[in-house]
């Protein structure tokens, strides 16, 4: 009974092999063979020594996939915020848009731009910039669900997609994202930094079929947001798409 990762009766007999990744424990199979009088034992021996040599011809291949998977997520990973960056959606959003279709359901699309951004970088310096930046992306992503998708789409741009939202639903999360980044304060040393932040929304199927249309629209409508005074939602109309194009 020395393995913390059996957690059955432990009146059984159990026997629990741990498969070794990189030094460090990343998993184990276990193996249960009953009561004491009902279990076979030299039975299981037998198995388990030819299950063990199994495990360990698993190991390196396992490992492998693990180094891959890892290095796949820091190459979508932006370094700053932690957010997904913009070739993780390039790779993902075919099959996003396609399930989000299939499902009859819709996804929401913030295009997030933090006003006066660059007053921030002038006065304070390019690093506290970065630091407010990465507190916004933080404040962004406790917005929204897990299952959502948070992107630095460039430099102090975020754009959020929100899977299976309910039409109507994308326009408050925004709102709601605007007013905690208006009450954050980012405190360095001796002042503390207030910031507002303009979102545009689209919703794809009901703007577009399109995602990069959709981007499009949802750009569109926080450039009107900017025009308007900043630190606002504004949700796409066709009209604002009409105005651009003349
Ligand atoms: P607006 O309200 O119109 O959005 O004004 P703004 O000043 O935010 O807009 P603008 O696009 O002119 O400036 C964005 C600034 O963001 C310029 C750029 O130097 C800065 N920036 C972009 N990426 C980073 C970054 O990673 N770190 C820091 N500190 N600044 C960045
Ligand atoms: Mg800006
Ligand atoms: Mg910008």
């Amino acid at each position: 009974n020395i393995c913390k990762n059996y957690l059955a009766d432990i009146n059984e007999i159990h026997v629990c092999i741990p498969i070794i990744i990189g030094g460090n424990v990343g998993g184990v199979v276990q193996f249960v063979c009953g009561k004491r009088d009902v279990c076979n034992i030299s039975e299981i021996e037998k198995k388990i020594s030819r299950a063990q040599q199994y495990i360990r011809e698993a190991q390196p291949v396992l490992e492998a996939k693990r180094l891959m998977k890892t290095l796949k997520e820091s190459s979508v990973r932006d370094t700053l915020t932690g957010l997904y960056n913009r070739r993780f959606i390039e790779e993902s959003y075919e099959g996003l848009c396609s399930r989000i279709l299939r499902r009859g359901s819709t996804l929401g699309l913030l295009m997030c731009d933090i006003d006066y951004f660059k007053q921030t970088n002038d006065t304070y310096g390019h690093d506290v910039g970065d630091v407010v930046l990465r507190e916004t992306a933080n404040v962004v992503r406790q917005c929204v669900r897990e299952s959502d998708v948070v992107i630095r789409f460039g430099g102090e741009e975020i754009l959020v997609l929100l899977l299976d939202t309910k039409p109507e639903d994308p326009v408050l999360v925004a709102e709601k994202i605007r007013s905690k980044v208006e009450a954050m304060k980012v405190s360095i040393t001796g002042d503390l930094i207030q910031k507002t932040i303009s979102i545009g929304v689209s919703e794809l199927p009901t703007d577009t079929q399109n995602f990069w249309e959709a981007i499009k629209f949802a750009d569109v409508a926080l450039y009107k947001a900017k025009e308007l005074g900043r630190n606002r939602v504004v949700r796409f109309s066709p009209e604002m798409w009409q105005d651009n194009k003349y």
